[in-house]
């Protein structure tokens, strides 16, 4: 038997790589440190898990769901959407739709759009799947570089007028995983405006959106005037309320969007368990309170992290958001050099910055999902041995 063609372009997805690596050196008895994956280690918030409690003894929950979410759930998402982000008036019915977390439905998208000979415009580091999943649609990925020199946000300058005329969508993920990079309204005003000079569907991945430090609230593309001609964005309850396993999130914005994506589903999936989408209505109804409450956990550890590296020379300032601290790497070293010294001299997993992007070369991410004491330890073992930034 023989694997399709398209798996030749496709490299070994970058945590499989990890995850193997780890299980070795776990088996020869290594305590190792693992700031590889950003899987939240803490549990969901309790009111969430209780709505679940209730809503699984209901039998009313067990059969199929609606393709594109129940019409509560697309409601709740809807008014979340006003609530958070003061985007008036959308349409349930039209303009949101479930998904069974965000990975799926950015996949999804792009078996929606892209057709063999279409480019893709996607950030360059990137989360893997822009990438892959172009491949999969039988498109060609164009990478954007996201550099310290440009605050890691796409150059809309360099893009060839050709490139742009052939591009059916452009990933932008703001807070971005793995840079912790933040993008404005302003930022936002100008990718709209570029997705409508060249008729490109604008897709946010807001997978962050609530994981942001020091006061900062991340906003919404869709509160751009005329970003619904354009964008659609991809909220995920994964990482801001710690709910990775219960795979839910929703898509909202251009109903061209919502529709292609939405038709792409109902022939592949059959929808999020609807007990899950109660639990996620009620996961909209979180207080800031108890939000700020998961927050604080990942904020302490961030900044342990960043003095702690200051402490060994790095120039590095705390993120305001995301799960992730994007580092340097010290001079004289690869990314993937560096990291397989960490991991050989400090049982430090942390994933090489080139493995999001060819851009990504000179630095390596880490995540913030060990307990506190384990941050210390790691920082202690890097002293230990003799690692510095300069
Ligand atoms: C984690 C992550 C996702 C996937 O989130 P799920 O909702 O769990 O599928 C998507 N995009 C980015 C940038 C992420 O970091």
């Amino acid at each position: 038997m023989q694997f399709a063609k398209r798996f030749e372009k496709i490299p070994p997805y970058l945590f499989a790589e990890i995850d193997r690596k780890r299980d070795e050196l776990v088996a020869k008895g290594v305590d190792i440190i693992n700031m590889g994956v950003g899987d939240p280690d803490q549990p969901t918030p309790s009111h969430i898990v209780e709505a679940m409690h209730q809503a699984i003894d209901d039998p009313s929950t067990h059969n199929y769901p609606p393709y594109q979410g129940t019409k509560e759930y697309r409601q709740a998402a809807a008014n979340w959407m006003e609530s958070r982000f003061g985007v008036k008036g959308l349409d349930p019915n039209t303009q949101v739709v479930s998904s069974i977390g965000s990975k799926e439905a950015i996949h999804n998208t792009f078996l929606a759009f892209v057709e063999s000979g279409d480019y893709t415009l996607i950030p360059d580091p990137g989360y893997p799947v822009y990438r892959t999943s172009t491949i999969f649609a039988g498109g060609e990925p164009y990478t954007m570089p996201l550099t310290p020199e440009n605050n890691f946000l796409p150059d809309l300058d360099a893009i060839p007028e050709e490139v742009a005329r052939k591009a059916k969508l452009l990933w932008v993920n703001y807070p971005n995983n793995p840079t912790g990079a933040l993008a404005s309204l302003g930022d936002f005003e100008k990718l709209v405006a570029f997705c409508q000079k060249y008729d490109i569907l604008l897709c946010h991945d807001h997978a962050y959106s609530e994981m942001a430090y020091d006061g900062y609230k991340p906003p919404s593309v869709l509160e751009v005037p005329g970003a619904l001609d354009v964008a659609i964005e991809f909220h995920s309850f994964s990482k801001s309320y710690n709910m990775t396993g219960w795979r839910i999130g929703f898509v909202a914005g251009n109903t061209t969007g919502i529709k292609g994506l939405g038709q792409v589903k109902t022939n592949i999936d059959s929808g999020v368990f609807k007990a899950i989408q109660r639990a996620g209505i009620a996961a909209f109804a979180t207080s800031s309170a108890n939000l700020q409450q998961v927050m604080s956990v990942y904020q302490r550890r961030r900044d342990i992290i960043v003095e702690g590296l200051k402490s060994l020379g790095w120039p590095i300032e705390p993120p305001k958001a995301t799960l992730y601290v994007w580092v340097p790497v010290p001079s004289g070293y690869t990314s993937t050099e560096f990291v397989s010294l960490l991991l050989d001299k400090c049982g430090i997993i942390v994933p090489p910055g080139n493995g999001y992007g060819a851009a990504g070369e000179g630095f390596f991410r880490i995540a913030l999902t060990v307990a506190d004491e384990r941050m210390h330890e790691a920082i202690k073992r890097m002293k230990a041995a003799g690692i510095r930034y300069a």
